[in-house]
């Protein structure tokens, strides 16, 4: 088989990258090691910046985006019982949208089958050839038979577990890495949010988020043990930690209920250098990993996606190779202020177990200066609703 751009993961990122391209006649193949409905089955993030429900809006795909997302012009803060507001609308002139990882993968999924798009599913054993000629090759199996890929391009869309990041030599590749001594304990229930907007709580028995997906999903977490599981955890035990860790105005209205998924997910900051080697370009996850708090993960592989897209259009139509010799270093530009604002607000809101007393008062001391700061206030409304691609 051959193609234009082969693409290694269907998620958010491969599919983006392969419907933008569509778009303007290039083609591509995605090649995805689980299922279509696996993939959808999987609750990640839901906070979107303007800039992916711009290139949504380019690719075609904004629709249901449109209708059904919702527009948040802020956040709450809490430190113990004290409570303020982060006006984004305000401090940084824009929104952000509020609409599941989940739905906006169905919408793309669903654009390219409409138009015909070429995926194969249950691929193994992937691997890239040829990524440093002009004639790189796929190689991979789909039920124990061999098949083979050659394309001008590979985009490596396959997350933090993909193969694509270790097909750059070792000796060229830099890692970088921050893990966190925690997790996040989520769970989504279908019960109507607590508030309207996002909560960030910081609590002297740990961080808490109330987030939600619509008027009567909603999606909360509580920072717990890194030996947790989620059997460690009932709904009610869930649900009573939950109540301890916001101010008591909003755990009284809280509404609980069953849960309907309940998962754990370790924090981490990872980034890997250089992310274009020869004819591979590495996008979003696979290349970098954010801590959740402060939504980048899903936005941060958005713009590497806007990055290669352009730069491949470059290519394709003007013949122009600026962009592509350029992917690496303007994605990781963007990058890397990504990963300092999840740092940062990570570091702000949670506790950690070595924290002394200095430690503490030096983060109730920021958050204070967040509250009182309209400077700080802007710096962090912009970071938030995204930096400028
Ligand atoms: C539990 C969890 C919660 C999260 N919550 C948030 C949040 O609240 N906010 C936020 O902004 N971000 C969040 N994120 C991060 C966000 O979901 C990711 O940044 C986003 O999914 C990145 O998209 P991606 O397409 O780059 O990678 P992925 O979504 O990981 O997609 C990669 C795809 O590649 C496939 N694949 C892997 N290996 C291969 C292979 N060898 N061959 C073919 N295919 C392969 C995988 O099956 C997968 O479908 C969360 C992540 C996790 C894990």
């Amino acid at each position: 088989m051959r193609t234009q751009v082969a693409i290694i993961g269907g998620g958010p990122s491969g599919l983006l990258l392969s419907q933008l391209l569509h778009v303007r006649g290039i083609d591509s193949v995605v090649l995805e090691r689980k299922t279509r409905d696996y993939v959808l089955g999987r609750i990640r993030a839901g906070v979107l910046e303007q800039g992916l429900v711009d290139l949504m809006q380019e690719a075609g795909v904004g629709a249901r985006m449109t209708s059904h997302g919702y527009v948040h012009d802020g956040a709450l803060i809490s430190h113990g019982e004290e409570i303020f507001r982060i006006d984004f609308a305000r401090r940084a002139g824009k929104p952000v949208i509020v609409y599941g990882q989940t739905e906006l993968t169905r919408d793309l999924y669903e654009a390219r089958e409409k138009s015909g798009g070429r995926f194969e599913f249950h691929v193994e054993k992937v691997r890239v050839e040829g990524a440093d000629s002009e004639t790189p090759t796929v190689i991979y199996e789909v039920g124990g038979e061999e098949r083979r890929l050659d394309c001008d391009f590979v985009a490596g869309c396959d997350g933090f577990h993909g193969v694509s990041r270790n097909t750059i030599p070792a000796g060229v590749r830099r890692e970088y890495e921050k893990v966190y001594p925690f997790g996040w304990l989520g769970v989504l229930s279908e019960t109507p949010p607590v508030n309207h907007e996002l909560i960030y709580a910081n609590s002297e028995r740990g961080f808490a988020l109330c987030s939600m997906r619509n008027e009567n999903l909603s999606r909360y977490y509580i920072q717990c043990s890194l030996s947790d599981s989620p059997a460690d955890w009932t709904d009610h035990n869930f649900w009573d930690e939950l109540k301890r860790r916001i101010p008591a105005e909003q755990a009284e209205r809280l509404v609980t209920g069953p849960s309907i998924e309940k998962s754990i997910a370790p924090l981490r900051s990872f980034v890997t250098e250089p992310m274009r080697w020869g004819r591979l370009f590495l996008c979003g996850d696979a290349a970098h990993i954010v801590p959740p708090t402060g939504a980048k993960g899903l936005n941060t592989a958005a713009s590497d996606v806007h990055y290669l897209y352009n730069a491949l259009r470059q290519f394709y139509e003007e013949r122009d190779e600026e962009g592509i010799d350029r992917y690496s270093e303007r994605a990781l530009a963007r990058v890397w202020k990504a990963e300092r604002f999840s740092w940062w607000f990570s570091s702000l809101m949670h506790r950690y177990p070595d924290q002394s007393e200095f430690d503490l008062k030096m983060q109730r001391a920021e958050v204070d200066f967040l509250r009182d700061n309209e400077a700080a206030q802007v710096a962090m409304a912009q970071n938030y609703v995204g930096l400028p691609y």
